[in-house]
């Protein structure tokens, strides 16, 4: 019996596609860290309507083929949200999402795009349905890789990256993986979309942290080909460009997980 409900449920019918079924209880969920933002995370957003937002946000998907998302089907949510960050707040990052997180949670000031409203309610989710359900499957979702680009996760992260990086002002942060061998990728979305989208009128610095883990030798740095990479794209588009290999605030977070490490002391 469990092998044929097995077979059953990784029947081409239930496993459609390759990657991960919406998460379960999406719906709630939504809503919930809909209203913890708006009425203690974020209070300047409390007259939001987070009932109108879970609506905007499942009416953006619901029913259609979750191969064929377009900006426009998230024109809705968006423009419910309406948020925007003050200027030398905005920390972007690629590879680095825990430390970049832990980061902005001492630092409250500051925000990455999971600290404003929308990237907040839908981190870590999955989300789909089918042409003409009005249900959301949760057997399974394209795979952004394996399935189809245009699927409304992907299309959703990359229009809020886009966005995120259009509204940056001042000064702009990124934060980077030195642990890894090309700290700065031209296909992550920062490399693909945000660094693209900022506005030279309005961002006159970009400054890369380049952080590797404690304890062991950086993959790249500041002075490596990935990093110059990055240094010439961005002053192609007239913003200038600072990078450091260490940042204390990161280092002293990195400490408080290792505090034995030699270089903590
Ligand atoms: P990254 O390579 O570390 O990717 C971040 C996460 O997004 C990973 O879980 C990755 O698997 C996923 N991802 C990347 N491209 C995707 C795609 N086309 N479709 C579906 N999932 C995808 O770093 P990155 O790609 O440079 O993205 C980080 C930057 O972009 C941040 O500055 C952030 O503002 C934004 N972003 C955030 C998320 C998120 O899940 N919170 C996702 C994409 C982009």
């Amino acid at each position: 019996v469990v092998v044929g409900i097995w077979m059953w449920r990784h029947s081409s019918e239930h496993m459609k596609w390759k990657g991960t079924g919406s998460t379960a209880h999406f719906q709630e969920i939504v809503l919930e860290r809909c209203y913890n933002y708006t009425q203690l995370v974020q209070p300047e957003l409390r007259d939001r309507d987070c009932q109108k937002i879970r609506e905007a946000f499942r009416n953006a998907f619901i029913s259609k083929d979750p191969c064929s998302a377009t900006e426009e089907d998230y024109h809705p949510l968006m423009k419910l949200v309406n948020q925007t960050v003050p200027c030398d707040k905005a920390v972007f990052w690629s590879k680095t999402k825990e430390l970049a997180h832990q980061y902005t949670k001492v630092q409250r000031e500051m925000f990455t795009l999971e600290d404003t409203l929308l990237g907040y309610i839908a981190d870590d989710l999955s989300w789909c349905s089918d042409a003409g359900s009005y249900e959301m499957n949760y057997q399974s979702c394209p795979h952004w890789k394996k399935d189809c680009s245009n699927n409304f996760v992907s299309v959703f992260w990359d229009l809020l990256s886009k966005r995120f990086a259009e509204n940056a002002c001042g000064l702009a942060r990124v934060l980077l993986n030195g642990s890894i061998s090309n700290a700065f990728d031209r296909k992550s979305t920062f490399g693909r979309v945000e660094v693209h989208n900022l506005n030279p009128m309005k961002v006159h610095t970009l400054q890369a942290w380049v952080i590797h883990d404690l304890g062991k030798l950086p993959s790249d740095s500041c002075s490596g080909s990935s990093i110059n990479d990055l240094r010439w794209i961005i002053k192609q588009r007239n913003i200038k460009f600072t990078c450091q290999g260490t940042y204390s605030s990161v280092k002293f977070l990195q400490c408080v997980k290792k505090p034995e490490e030699s270089s903590c002391r």
